[in-house]
Parts: structure tokens; C-alpha cells; sequence
């Protein structure tokens, strides 16, 4: 740990994000306020982390703890099953084509977030309050919370990792365009007959993606985006049918299925806040970006957001929720946070688009990638680490000059 620096940093919420940014702040030695619940109920979900992101939670000493009960991604599908009159063909990326073992690991989230909470209430620089935030008062010199419990907490600098309806979002006067989707995600775990060679495939349906990666042994994580109703229809089917429905829409691709105990629903939906901070504010993970869980990119690009606002705050280590700190966060998190949001909300989009331009452009889109390696190794490394994919290209290009 760096020297204890003065400013206090005060985070809110402890979902995944909330605890990173704890961690993260502590290591880089500012005196932490956490303040969110332990994690309650059952979360069979697990999160796709790419090898940016692994790395993050390497540095903050998680990753060797949750490594055994996560697999590696070796290998990445698009199947086009929509059915529609303009079809695109398979596209496939490999890890080994960008140099790299894997792509990243499939983590089971009670793992994840039990490891980040033990670490959390382990680090010394950390204090956490297992309350709720019930009120901010934000001022030019410091953010002030009052808790449910009835303590209190003033901070140079607000994280607002309170999740999608974030109130200290709300209470920086931050608004947002926020659109409700019709659709949701079924997720579930299954066993299956034949290996997955640690390859995750998402199958494109008119409804949207229905995503299987892998897990450790011949089991697999699903996220099947249907219509709402459907996806109760779904979750509401005995074992037995349901795993059948499942191997049908993979079209058998791992043999038999047998679904596991522990469905969940997840409604989706978009919110796009206007500006990334304000008011001694910061927004880091679904509070600076929800939207549906296409290409796993969530809290891959959440963990970026922590570390670009980590690095800020060490520039400006005595009063990191300044004026110009947070502009400064504005500014490097706004082109990453727009073009994912807007990449993934128009690929969906044009999945549930019966209008043949949007059906054309996707299909021509996925074809051209498909068949020209170099642009697909261009959107592995920009999948990877925003600005590696440009650095690999303007490298390649150099070397072609040189020649
Ligand atoms: C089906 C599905 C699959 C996904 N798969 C992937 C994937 O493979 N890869 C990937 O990168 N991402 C994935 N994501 C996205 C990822 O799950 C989210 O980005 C991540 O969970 C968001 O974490 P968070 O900490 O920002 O928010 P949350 O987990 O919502 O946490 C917010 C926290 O804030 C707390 N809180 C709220 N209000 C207050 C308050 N007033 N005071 C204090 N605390 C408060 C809440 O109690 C909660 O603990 C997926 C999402 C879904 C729905």
C-alpha cells in the first residue's frame, strides 16, 4: 500500500463494483468509507471477465481465490439462428489468433463477490458500513451522507456504485435516457453430455441472444433473452422439459442437457446517464451503464471505469472529487461508456428488427468480420482493452511502411 493519503473516499453500494472500487481506492492508500449491504439471497449468474479485467482483480489479490471455480475462454461463437430472409455466417474468434491463451474466465458471481467481500472486510483501510445511504447533501467542498442507521459520512469524493437506479445519481441532479426493453434474460446453469472445448457461443434469435459459456467439467452458464412473458414460461417448465427446450436451441451442439436447480428472470432494460459525474459525484458500474447482457461487457467495462477513476483521483490526490477531477473523468470515460452502450443497444436492436436495412447491416457487418482475419483481430483486441485493437493496427501498418 501507498502512503495513507488525507481525502476520504466514500463509496455507495457493494455489488461487484462498489467492492472493487473499494479495494482499488484502499490499495492506492485513500482512507475508504464503504457503504452498502452484505450480499444476500442466492446469485446463480456468473460474468465473462476478459484478461483486462482479470487483471484488475489479480492486482487486488482475488484472482488466484475464485481461478479453480472459473473456466478459461478459449474461443467465442456468433451463430446467426434468426431465421430471417438475410442471414450472416458463423463468426468465430480465437484467443490463439491475438496471441493469448484465452480470452478471459467465466466466474461464478457468488464466488466473485463473496472473495471481493471477504478481502473488503479484511483491508485495513476500509471501513465498512452495512447500512444504506438515505440522504446526500453535496456540497462545493465534500459530499455528506446520512445512513439508515442514523450515522454519518463526509467524503471529498462520492462513488456511486449504487447500481441501476443509483441514487446518488440522482441526487447530483445527473439524469439519464433510460428505455425499458421488451425482453428478459432467463439465466441458468446445466450440465451436458459432450465438452465444451471452452468455447462460449451466442446463438442471435429474433428474441435476442441466447448465450452459452462455459464452466468448469462439462457444465455451462445460459442466458436466454426472450420476450418477459416467455422467459416466465421458460422458468416455470420441470426440469425435464426445459432441458430439452435448451439442447433444441443449440441445436444439440453439447449433447444432452440437464438443466440445474436455481432459475432466475432478469428484465432488461437501457439507462444512459447525460454526464459521468458531477456535484463531487463519480458513477462507476450500472450506475454509469445498464444495458442488455450481449458480448460480456458489463463489469468489464465497469472495472474500467474504476480504474480510469482511481488513476484521476491519484492526479489529484488532495481533493479527488474536485471540480476538475470529475471533468476529467467525464471526459476519458465518455467515448468507452457511449460507444459500448450504443454498439450493444444496436446490435440488439437489429436483432429485433423486422427491417431488412437493419437485418442487412448486421448480417453484412458479422460477414465481413467472419471472413477478414485481420479486422477480426482488430475487434478482439478492442474487445479486450478499448485503444488496443488502433495500437496493434497502427503497429501492423508501421511495420508494412518499414518494409
Ligand atoms: C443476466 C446478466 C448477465 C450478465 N453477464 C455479464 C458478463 O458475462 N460479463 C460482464 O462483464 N457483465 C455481465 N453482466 C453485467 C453485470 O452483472 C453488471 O455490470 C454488474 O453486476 C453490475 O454491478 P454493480 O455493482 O454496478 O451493480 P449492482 O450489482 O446492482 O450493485 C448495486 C449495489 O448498490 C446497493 N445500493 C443501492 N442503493 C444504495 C444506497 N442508497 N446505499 C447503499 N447501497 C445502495 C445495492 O444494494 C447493491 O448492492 C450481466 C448482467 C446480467 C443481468
Amino acid at each position: 500500500m501507498d502512503h495513507q493519503k488525507t481525502a476520504r473516499i466514500l463509496v455507495a453500494g457493494s455489488g461487484p463494483a462498489g467492492l472493487i472500487a473499494a479495494l482499488g481506492f484502499a490499495e492506492a492508500g485513500f482512507a475508504v468509507t464503504l457503504v452498502g449491504p452484505e450480499a444476500g439471497g442466492f446469485d446463480g449468474r456468473t460474468t465473462a471477465l476478459m484478461n483486462p479485467a482479470l487483471k484488475v482483480l489479480e492486482r487486488l489479490r482475488i484472482l488466484d481465490e475464485v481461478r479453480s471455480k472459473a473456466a478459461p475462454l478459449k474461443v467465442m461463437r456468433i451463430v446467426d439462428a434468426t431465421g430471417r430472409l438475410i442471414r450472416s455466417p458463423v463468426v468465430t474468434f480465437r484467443a490463439s489468433e491475438i496471441g493469448e491463451d484465452e480470452f478471459g474466465l467465466n466466474l461464478p458471481n457468488s464466488a466473485l463477490n463473496a472473495a471481493l467481500a471477504r478481502a473488503v472486510a479484511a483491508h485495513s483501510g476500509i471501513e465498512w458500513r452495512k447500512s444504506m445511504v438515505e440522504t446526500w447533501r453535496l456540497e462545493a467542498g465534500h459530499a455528506h451522507a446520512v445512513l439508515a442507521d442514523g450515522s454519518e459520512v463526509t467524503a471529498s469524493l462520492a462513488v456511486a456504485a449504487d447500481g441501476r437506479l443509483s441514487p446518488a445519481r440522482a441526487a447530483a441532479g445527473i439524469s439519464t435516457s433510460a428505455r425499458s426493453l421488451p425482453q428478459a434474460a432467463l439465466v441458468l446453469n446445466f450440465g451436458h453430455r459432450s465438452e465444451h472445448a471452452f468455447t462460449s457461443t451466442e446463438f442471435h434469435t429474433e428474441t435476442g441472444p441466447f448465450t452459452q459459456v462455459p464452466l468448469p467439467g462439462n457444465r455451462s452458464s445460459l442466458v436466454w433473452v426472450v420476450e418477459p412473458e416467455t422467459a416466465k414460461e421458460l422458468a416455470a417448465l420441470d426440469d425435464a422439459t426445459l432441458s430439452m427446450r435448451v439442447e433444441q436451441r443449440m441445436q444439440s451442439m453439447l449433447g444432452r442437457v440437464s438443466v440445474e436447480p436455481g432459475r432466475q428472470v432478469y428484465p432488461l432494460s437501457g439507462v444512459t446517464p447525460r454526464r459521468f459525474a458531477r456535484n463531487r459525484v463519480a458513477l462507476v458500474g450500472e450506475a454509469a451503464h445498464v444495458f442488455p447482457p450481449i458480448g460480456a461487457q458489463g463489469l468489464n467495462l465497469g472495472i474500467r471505469d474504476i480504474d480510469d477513476l482511481i488513476g484521476i483521483a491519484l492526479e489529484n490526490e488532495t481533493d479527488p472529487g474536485a471540480v476538475k477531477a470529475l471533468a476529467a473523468y467525464d471526459f476519458r470515460r465518455r467515448p468507452d461508456i457511449l460507444a459500448r452502450s450504443s454498439a450493444v443497444n444496436l446490435l440488439n436492436m437489429s436483432l429485433l428488427s423486422d427491417m431488412l436495412p437493419a437485418q442487412m447491416a448486421r448480417s453484412a457487418g458479422l460477414g465481413v468480420l467472419g471472413g477478414f482475419a485481420p479486422l477480426r483481430a482488430f475487434f478482439m483486441r478492442e474487445g479486450l482493452r478499448p485503444g488496443s485493437g488502433f495500437a496493434a493496427l497502427a503497429g501492423g501498418l508501421r511495420k508494412q511502411v518499414r518494409r
